[in-house]
């Protein structure tokens, strides 16, 4: 065998092993991801699973008791930060179907509800206590321009 048959069987082995390797390599690298997936899907159906028990027994004096309040202060924490956003946006939610609205919508967009319009009590109070100063400046300076002319 000449040395160019032989170096052309070594690369032909050759590229046969790096083919091989990156067959197990990609196999490895898509049991990983099917491994990955599959643990979303438990660690989900876990969740889903607590969630129930949580609904079940929250009331109860339960071996979990510890867990489970520590559950319903993170809930009612969740509800007060909402509470706050809505605050901040000026909006509420409508107490048939605790869909978003504004505090001027009358009617909620989502069922319909009547939700009554806000009134703005600190709204009203600005506009009267603007106007008001600005009409004494005006009427102690009128006297004063007519004495010079007198
Ligand atoms: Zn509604």
């Amino acid at each position: 065998m000449s040395f160019i048959d032989k170096l052309g069987d070594s690369i032909v082995s050759m590229s046969k092993d790096v083919g091989q390797k990156a067959k197990e390599a990609s196999g490895i690298a898509k049991l990983k991801l099917d491994i990955r997936i599959k643990q979303e899907y438990v660690k989900e159906q876990y969740a889903q699973l607590g969630k129930v028990y949580y609904e079940a027994h929250k009331n109860e004096d339960v071996p979990e008791k510890q867990r489970f309040d520590k559950i319903s202060d993170a809930l009612d924490e969740i509800d007060r930060m909402e509470l706050q956003i809505l605050e901040l946006k000026k909006a509420r939610r409508c107490p048939n179907c605790g869909m978003e609205a504004s505090e001027m919508a009358e009617f909620c967009s989502n069922c319909g509800a009547k939700l009554g319009v806000v009134v703005g009590e600190s709204k009203a109070e600005d506009v009267t206590e603007n106007d008001q100063p600005k009409e004494d400046v005006e009427l102690e300076e009128e006297p004063d321009d007519n004495s010079e002319w007198l």
